[in-house]
């Protein structure tokens, strides 16, 4: 599975069969799996905490995409949890960001929506 073509339902098979094989289904309840997404999103931005320099060495990037893979695993969990097309839902949103944050009017800017007119 370390395959760059690797798709995303074969991503979330993999996160399924996984769990099958623990008996974890039980476990994996929508609400727990919210849980753990923020939980792991949590240990990624540990890795920054109290840096005065943001430099990425290699044992700092190993770490990230430790955690970065944790954040996406419960991702996909959740997704097979409540029976979502991954990547339908991120092309859809990516769609309505889109419409939100029109180029002409957002290039370069780091003002939140609301504070845009
Ligand atoms: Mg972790």
């Amino acid at each position: 599975m370390d395959d760059n073509s690797t798709t995303i339902q074969q991503l979330k098979d993999s996160v399924e069969r996984f769990k099958r094989d623990r008996d974890w289904g039980q476990y994996h309840t929508p609400q727990d799996l919210a849980v753990s997404i923020s939980i792991e999103a949590a240990e990624l931005l540990e890795i920054f905490q109290w840096r005065i320099k943001e430099d990425m060495d290699e044992e700092k990037l190993e770490r990230v995409k430790e955690e970065l893979a944790d954040v996406l695993i419960y991702c996909l969990s959740l997704a097979n949890a409540v029976d979502v097309d991954v990547a339908a839902i991120v092309n859809d949103k990516i769609k309505l960001n889109a419409e939100k944050y029109p180029v002409e009017k957002e290039m370069g800017e780091r003002k939140k929506h609301s504070e845009l007119q």
